[in-house]
């Protein structure tokens, strides 16, 4: 045995294992944390070091060199690593696939840490030039110098020219040759400590606030703290004096939000009262600036860093608090992949860390509440909306005495009236985009459904196109039916016919639709937050995006258009979502001194749910629900994981999930039940069919050990090579 080291590495491949290398030949061994290049197969792939260790299970010949080390130092500290295995241990899911999520895509593909940028200077020949005389033969030229001489002597970067001046690289040619600029490369720029403008004072806290923030200010050690507050009730309060203690120490946040593009205003909430500039992490970057925060946050630079889910894995040079906003939002949870809980991955981190988490909600989880009766997360309520408004009253009105046309009933027309009149603002709220959810044949009754998946196609009349909206398929919309000829018609509603509706009742009223379709152009989101906020709009008209967490001080009015569909579903968690969304959607109204109303329309108004949700409010809908949950045996009392198949043909995709039953079997354990296979609920999507095993426990640790066999079966039998299969641990939907 040499005393040359073998190096541990994680490889982007769909593989459990890490794989054994040598250092290259020559220079430094690559300490944990480093990336390192090494032969695949036939290719070259980037892996991680994740350690070091004396031997190897292979043989010595056998080990192959890894052909350049990629950086001098570890980008990811032990702590990061720790993280890395955490993930890929809990959610069962191939380590490299981990790293490489846990990775801004530049460095995943190998490029260093800190890029060489390309830059463009202006020369003192270049200064000297006169650039009005220049401008009347070539102005493209004389722009550019223009630009270049308002840059000085740090020059500008080639990719910040390519947006002020697109066509740029022209003009450079004959000015290069000349000498009047020159080009150069630089390190990137990196982002320093950047204050905002001075502190803004915030209010005084009223007693509930000020005994929150003193149960938070108890420990700078590790807790989890369910900030559980009405909508209005001033949580952001609390946390920005929470957040203000840790800025004081020196330390870093991290404060993880379900969409930024949806939440502006928090985030120019915490730059104006922290006076810091929040290093933003979201997809909405680019390559280069996703990677300039992620090198702020990982210097210590950015003291709040401020993301979406993925923003969990990047790492933090001294951090001091995890805030999590809105812990309920199922956007925490990434669907696809890497199935991964971001919520629940930061509390892992913060214990690991040992260092306090918040996790706020007007609406929080099951799992959450569960935790906080069993004295494992400490549970703080502010029960009343903050500086005096009052919380907005809900009614039904029922669809079968006053029934709605075109989506909206009479008694909900007669009350946007009013508010209209008395100067207040309107929300209409339905879960569903486009103009109608289904076209049906007048004569025959044939609905229009999309090939590939198990679903119908939705009628959109603006772009007059019938689309999926599982798998993207779309077609021009036609007048007549595919089957008979006969006339077809959209029936049900989507939020553009309830646009359309409000825009014949209502003229001269400004009318906002906000969904998914209509913010889609960059910036229409920010516009359209705006012109809501502001008051210019009197009625919007939306999804769930308008729900989530917006302060429309003029808005007084909420109207629930179609609330039914989630009265019967499917899913064991149907109820409480629909009560998060009801209550999220009812807390945007009466937020300032007008008191809120809030309109449901059902056509179901004796169901229990809703007296539940009206004379007892989310607290009694959740304690009802925790416990049947405990009755029948659901989470949080106990866990759930969902192996999943999907395949071209329904018999293979069940095939693989029988061998996987059978797999379960042998590593035999009482307290683990499986149900299935079956179908998914949609079983055929985007032209595959799905089916599901469903593992489940009361012991956590049993589930896990059955689920590590498992994979570790599964990557070695041949049944699997005919399908695509996950392991999905604490599945939020059984579908
Ligand atoms: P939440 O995060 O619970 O929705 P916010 O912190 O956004 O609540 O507060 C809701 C509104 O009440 C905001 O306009 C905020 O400025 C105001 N507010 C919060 N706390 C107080 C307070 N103690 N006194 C007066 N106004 C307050
Ligand atoms: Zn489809």
């Amino acid at each position: 045995m040499s005393d040359t080291p073998i190096l541990k590495v994680a490889v982007n491949v769909p593989l459990s294992r890490e794989f054994d290398y040598l250092p290259p030949a020559s220079g430094a061994v690559p300490a944990a944390g480093c990336r390192v290049q090494v032969p695949f197969g036939r290719r070259q792939q980037v892996g991680m070091v994740l350690g070091l260790a004396a031997d190897s299970a292979l043989p010595a010949g056998k080990i192959r060199r890894c052909d350049a080390v990629l950086d001098d130092a570890p980008l990811l500290s032990a702590q990061d690593l720790w993280l890395v295995r955490f993930t890929s241990d809990y959610y069962h899911h191939p380590i490299g696939e981990v790293v490489a999520a846990a990775l801004p895509s530049i460095l995943r593909q190998g490029k260093p840490l800190c890029p060489r940028v390309e830059m463009m200077a202006i020369t003192a020949a270049g200064e000297a030039v006169d650039i009005a005389a220049i401008a009347s033969r070539a102005p493209k030229q004389a722009e550019l110098i223009a630009a270049l001489v308002d840059a000085g002597g740090d020059g500008l970067e080639a990719n910040v020219l390519n947006e002020m001046l697109p066509t740029w690289r022209r003009s450079a040619k004959a000015l290069l040759a000349k000498g009047l600029i020159l080009a150069f490369e630089a390190r990137a720029p990196e982002m320093d400590e950047r204050l905002a403008a001075a502190r803004e004072p915030g209010p005084t806290l009223n007693d509930d606030q000020q005994q929150a923030l003193s149960i938070l200010r108890s420990s700078d050690r590790f807790g989890a703290y369910l900030l559980d507050g009405v909508t209005g009730s001033g949580k952001t309060e609390v946390y920005l004096q929470r957040m203000h203690d840790v800025i004081k120490q020196g330390k870093q946040i991290l404060v993880l939000v379900p969409e930024i593009g949806l939440t502006p205003q928090l985030v120019d909430r915490l730059r104006a009262r922290l006076g810091i500039e929040p290093a933003l992490l979201h997809s909405g970057l680019t390559d280069t600036a996703r990677l300039a925060a992620w090198r702020a946050a990982r210097s210590g630079a950015a003291r709040l860093v401020v993301g979406t889910r993925s923003a969990i894995f990047t790492p933090l040079r001294n951090p001091g608090l995890i805030v999590v906003d809105e812990e309920h939002d199922l956007s925490f949870k990434q669907q696809e992949g890497l199935r991964y809980s971001a919520r629940d991955l930061a509390i892992a981190k913060a214990k690991h860390l040992d260092i306090p988490i918040i996790l706020g909600s007007a609406t929080p989880t099951l799992e959450m509440l569960h935790h906080c009766r069993n004295g494992t997360y400490k549970h703080i309520v502010l029960p009343v909306r903050a500086g005096g408004a009052k919380p907005p009253t809900l009614r039904l009105i029922d669809t079968v005495r006053a029934p709605a046309t075109d989506g909206i009933s009479q008694p909900l027309a007669d009350a946007i009236s009013k508010h209209l009149d008395d100067g207040g603002q309107v929300l209409i709220f339905l879960n569903r985009r486009g103009f109608a959810p289904t076209l049906i044949c007048s004569s025959c009754g044939h609905i229009a459904g999309c090939g590939r998946c198990d679903s119908r196609l939705t009628v959109h009349a603006h772009k007059q196109q019938l689309r999926c909206h599982h798998c993207g398929f779309n077609r021009p919309l036609k007048e007549q039916c595919d089957e008979c000829g006969e006339i077809v018609r959209p029936l049900g509603e989507g939020t553009e016919r309830i646009e359309e509706s409000l825009l014949s009742r209502f003229p001269g009223f400004v009318i906002r639709r906000i969904d998914s379709d209509s913010t889609q152009r960059k910036g229409a989101m920010d516009a359209a937050l705006k012109s809501a906020t502001a008051g210019e709009a009197d009625i919007l008209v939306g999804t769930q995006m308008l729900s989530k967490g917006h302060h429309f001080p003029k808005l007084t009015l909420v109207g629930i258009v179609n609330a039914d569909q989630g009265l019967f579903g499917t899913d064991f968690r149907s109820s409480e979502r629909m009560a998060q969304s009801i209550i999220q959607v009812a807390g945007r109204a009466g937020r300032e001194s007008r008191a809120g109303e809030v309109l449901i329309q059902t056509a179901f108004p004796e169901n229990k749910f809703w007296s539940t949700l009206i004379n007892g409010g989310y607290r009694q809908v959740t304690n009802d629900a925790l416990a049947e949950r405990e009755l029948t045996r659901w989470p949080p009392f106990t866990r759930l994981a969902l192996l999943r198949s999907a395949a071209h043909n329904r018999a293979d995709a069940h095939r693989f999930l029988e061998v996987a039953r059978r797999h379960l079997a042998t590593s035999a354990n009482e307290t683990l039940r499986v149900l299935g296979p079956v179908d998914a609920p949609m079983a055929r999507k985007a032209g595959r069919h799905r089916a599901q095993l469903l593992l489940q426990s009361a012991d956590r640790a049993a589930l896990h050990h059955a689920l590590r066999e498992l994979r570790r079966q599964l990557e070695n039998d041949p049944a699997a090579r005919k399908v695509r299969w996950s392991i999905d641990v604490d599945p939020i939907e059984l579908i």
